[in-house]
């Protein structure tokens, strides 16, 4: 690299457009930010023991934000709650992490539950959501004392069947799905509260006679830049509660608002800084606590849970990666390819990364493209993005990729990569291993008669 310098380099003219505002809030898109290490290791350091690419996690950062969105509302509310969503990211550490800080287990899914419980989570530190319950996992949930809160009504009969095995009534509770004024309304979870759906959900539970409404659900959606969308949906909770109540005498025990805060990431389509966009969690907390004390009956406090995922974790994970090659497309763009792409960055396709570089790069900044290993067209990690003349062997690190990336990530094409963590002392700890041909073939059967020393030579 120090040979750079003298490289060639297309001569470019640029206009200047000193004193003009730009519609970048400030940050001028000639400039690429350079980060070196992240939590105080080096990038080189790192790439060297575990190769690249490579997943990061900070667990200072990862605290830091846990504890302050926390502390957002537990300074605000008496008695709340915080169920970690699995399926934002259900590497062990990170849920361990996340446990150990006090949250409990928020899963959607058999694979979920079954995680859950073998990192030692108990029942009664578990919420089920989601619209698919298998039967045994319902069973299993009922035994464990996990809250569950029902989706739809093949689910009510089934823990109706349930509670006839067991002889006894089971507190449950129901999601809704309600007009926030978030658009598009997420309407294929559970009962819809405006249409009166929710209300003969609970009438059926009630006419069953085996099942006990104790708590209400509802998750508006995510990234959601609106702190006033949730106070209209507590408000709407709430007043579905008191409505029950006063029907059945059934008292909410519980108001779980879901998940949905936004992180620090920039959507694609917005062009601030997330600082300039991204409301406060305070915020949120003064929307939904206002809204709580204003619509709770005097001396009734149910417990208010959240299940925020990409909030929590997206700033803490980053992703190292390397130019594999450097091209000039036909139009003369300057084109990269890197050894990350879409397999790894699933978000890429709604995110517009915050990528840096791994080390200083000398040169003018040059819209660039910077492709994925995968041959395929649409593996795009950054589609215009100012960059010097990057060299091969160099690194990027793209951040705010904590969230659904490392569930969401594919099994396709190439092997997954080591994530590590970095521990508030500094340390680097491998949390997750590369993956070999092992894993990738573990599960498949190659009948005999397809062994290769039996088909004729190709
Ligand atoms: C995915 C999910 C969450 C977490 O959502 P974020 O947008 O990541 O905060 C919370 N609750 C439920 C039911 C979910 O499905």
């Amino acid at each position: 690299m120090s040979t750079a310098q003298y490289t060639y380099e297309k001569p470019m003219i640029r206009r200047l457009n000193s004193g003009l505002m730009n519609k970048f809030a400030g940050a001028s898109p000639n400039q690429r930010k350079v980060k070196s290490e992240i939590a105080g290791v080096a990038v080189e350091d790192l790439v060297a023991a575990y190769g690249s690419p490579l997943f990061v996690y900070s667990e200072k950062t990862l605290r830091r934000k846990f504890r302050s969105m926390k502390q957002a509302f537990a300074t605000r509310y008496p008695d709340v709650t915080f169920g970690w969503s699995y399926k934002t990211n259900y590497l062990k550490a990170i849920c361990a992490i996340l446990h150990q800080e006090g949250a409990i287990a928020e899963l959607v899914s058999k694979m979920e539950y079954e995680k859950a419980k073998a990192l030692g989570i108990e029942g009664k530190n578990m919420i089920l959501n989601g619209p698919h319950k298998p039967f045994a996992t319902l069973e299993a949930a009922v035994r464990d004392g996990v809250t569950i809160n029902i989706d739809h009504l093949d689910e009510i009969e089934d823990l109706e069947a349930i509670a006839t095995q067991i002889g006894q009534t089971i507190a449950v509770g129901i999601r809704l799905n309600l007009d926030a004024g978030i658009q598009p309304c997420w309407s294929r979870f559970g009962f819809n509260l405006e249409s009166g759906q929710a209300m003969e959900a609970v009438h059926r539970i009630v006419s069953g006679g085996k099942l006990q409404i104790k708590g209400l659900h509802s998750h508006i959606g995510t990234f959601i830049m609106e702190p006033e969308a949730y106070a209209r949906q507590v408000e709407k909770m709430i007043e579905f509660g008191y409505a029950i109540e006063s029907a059945y005498g059934w008292r909410m025990e519980y108001i779980d608002i879901g998940g949905g805060f936004p992180s620090r990431s920039r959507l694609k389509g917005t062009y601030h800084a997330a600082e300039v966009l991204t409301p406060a969690i305070d915020d949120y907390a003064d929307a939904i606590c206002d809204a709580m004390w204003a619509n709770l009956k005097s001396g009734h406090t149910p417990k208010l849970i959240l299940e925020s995922g990409r909030a929590v974790i997206d700033e803490a994970g980053s992703l190292i990666t390397s130019v594999c090659s450097t091209k000039r497309l036909p139009d003369s763009t300057r084109a990269y390819v890197l050894d990350a792409g879409v397999n790894l960055l699933f978000t890429s396709f709604w995110y517009n990364f915050d990528i840096s570089l791994g080390q200083p790069v000398n040169g003018e900044c040059e819209q660039s493209v910077l492709y994925g290993p995968m041959c395929m067209n649409i593996d795009v990690i950054a589609e215009s993005i100012a960059l010097p003349a990057l060299s091969r062997g160099d690194r990027l690190v793209v951040s705010t990729v904590g969230a659904y990336n490392n569930t969401q990530w594919l099994q396709f094409i190439e092997y997954r990569p080591n994530v590590v963590l970095i521990t508030e002392s500094g340390d680097v700890e491998l949390i997750r291993e590369a993956e070999d041909l092992g894993d990738l073939e573990r599960r498949e059967r190659l009948p005999a008669r397809l062994a290769i020393a039996h088909l004729e030579k190709v």
